[in-house]
C-alpha cells in the first residue's frame, strides 16, 4: 500500500445494537471513518479513526459558501462472505468532476481506493447480508478553510463514512412532474453531486408531498417541457417496448446505475433510446395506453418503479405489468452487484 493509512481502532463497537433484519436507509453508522485533510496545497495521508463528531471553526467556508460535494456507493457481500464494490473508480472520477466544478482540489485515485478498501476490510462485519441490503458508503468533501471572503477555501476534508442499509423505498411511488421549480440550470452545477443541489430540491419536494406525491420528476429549467431526473435518480420511460432516458448534460447527473442499465438493456435485446423526452409525449402515451413503465435508477434505490404521475392537475396511472422491464433489469444489475451472476462487463471490484 502506497499511502500507509493509519488506523486508530474504536475502543467500543455499536454493532450489537443494530437490528440487521430491520435496517432503514443510511441512519446508523459503522464504528470507523476515513478522514483525509487537504492543507498547503496537498492531501495528507488518509487515516481511519473512530466515527464521531467533528470540530470546525465557525468561519469554515462550508458553512458560508457551500463548498460541499459527495458520492453514494455500496459494498455488497456475497454468500461466501466476499466483499464487492460496483464500478468504484467511476464514483472517484465523478467526485473529482464535482470537485472541479466547485473549485475544490481533486483527490488522487490511490487515496480514494486504498482508503475505501482499508476501511471496508475493517468494517466488513457491518456489511449486511439480508436480501436487498448493503453497506451504503458516503464519501464527501467540504471546505474547512476559513474566511468570510467569498472565495474558494484553502483547506478541505474528505471523509468516508458507512451505513448498513436496507431498501431505500418500499413499494411504488407517485410523482409530480414539476412545472415551476428547477433542480438545475444550464451552465449550473446540476451535473455535480454538490450538497446545495439537494437542499434546493427539498422545498419543491415538500410542496409536492403536501399534494400527495412522494417525489418530483424534474423538467428542464428553460421550458419545463422535457423530463430530466426523478428526485435524486435518473429517469427511464418505456413506451411500447422502447426504453428511453434523457441524455446527460450540465443539468443531469451522469448516474452509474443509469449507464449500467442502458448497457444491460442493450444486452437483453431491449430497444433503447437516449433522447430528450417531452412531457406531452408521456401524457399522450398514457392516454393511448402505450406508456408501460417509468422508473428511477440510482445507487440507493437501484430501480424504483413508479405507480403513476401527476401533471397539470391531473393524475395518470401506470399499468401493472406481469413482467416489467424494471424487475428484469433490477435482477440483472443486482445479480452482478452481489456476485450472483457472471460479471460480463467487468464492473465488480
Ligand atoms: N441523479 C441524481 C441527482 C443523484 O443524486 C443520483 C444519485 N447519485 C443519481 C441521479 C443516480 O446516480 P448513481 O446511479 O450514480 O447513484
Amino acid at each position: 500500500m502506497e499511502n500507509n493509512i493509519s488506523i486508530e481502532k474504536s475502543k467500543t463497537t455499536k454493532i450489537q445494537d443494530v437490528d440487521f433484519n430491520n435496517l432503514s436507509f443510511g441512519s446508523v453508522y459503522t464504528d470507523h471513518m476515513l478522514v483525509c485533510d487537504y492543507k498547503n496545497g496537498a492531501w495528507e495521508t488518509p487515516k481511519i479513526i473512530p466515527y464521531g463528531n467533528l470540530s470546525l471553526d465557525p468561519a469554515s467556508k462550508i458553512f458560508h459558501y457551500g463548498q460541499s460535494i459527495f458520492e453514494g456507493m455500496k459494498a455488497y457481500k456475497d454468500e461466501a462472505g466476499k466483499i464487492f464494490l460496483f464500478r468504484p473508480t467511476d464514483n472517484h472520477a465523478r467526485l473529482n468532476k464535482s470537485a472541479e466544478r466547485l473549485a475544490m482540489p481533486s483527490i488522487p485515485e490511490s487515496h480514494f481506493m486504498e482508503g475505501l478498501e482499508t476501511l471496508l476490510k475493517l468494517e466488513k462485519d457491518w456489511i449486511p447480508t439480508t436480501a436487498g441490503s448493503s453497506l451504503y458508503i458516503r464519501p464527501f468533501m467540504f471546505a474547512t478553510g476559513v474566511g468570510f471572503h467569498a472565495s474558494p477555501a484553502d483547506a478541505y476534508k474528505l471523509i468516508i463514512a458507512c451505513a448498513p442499509s436496507g431498501a431505500y423505498f418500499s413499494g411504488k411511488v407517485k410523482v409530480l412532474i414539476e412545472q415551476t421549480y428547477s433542480r438545475a440550470a444550464n451552465g449550473g452545477v446540476g451535473y455535480a453531486k454538490a450538497g446545495g443541489n439537494y437542499a434546493g430540491q427539498f422545498y419543491p419536494t415538500k410542496l409536492a408531498a403536501e399534494k400527495g406525491y412522494q417525489q418530483i420528476i424534474w423538467t428542464d429549467d428553460n421550458t419545463h417541457e422535457y423530463i430530466e431526473e426523478a428526485g435524486a435518480m435518473n429517469v427511464f420511460v418505456r413506451i411500447n417496448d422502447t426504453l428511453m432516458t434523457a441524455p446527460t448534460n450540465d443539468r443531469i447527473l451522469d448516474g452509474i446505475t443509469r449507464k449500467s442499465i442502458l448497457k444491460i438493456a442493450e444486452d437483453e435485446g431491449i430497444q433503447t433510446e437516449v433522447r430528450k423526452i417531452k412531457v406531452s409525449e408521456l401524457v399522450d402515451a398514457a392516454n393511448n395506453g402505450s406508456l408501460k413503465e417509468i422508473f428511477g435508477a440510482g445507487t440507493a434505490a437501484v430501480i424504483s418503479p413508479l405507480a403513476g404521475f401527476g401533471f397539470d392537475g391531473k393524475d395518470y396511472d401506470l399499468p401493472e405489468l406481469e413482467a416489467p422491464f424494471s424487475a428484469r433489469l433490477k435482477k440483472r444489475i443486482t445479480d452482478i452487484q452481489y456476485n450472483r451472476a457472471e460479471d460480463k462487463f467487468g464492473w465488480r471490484h
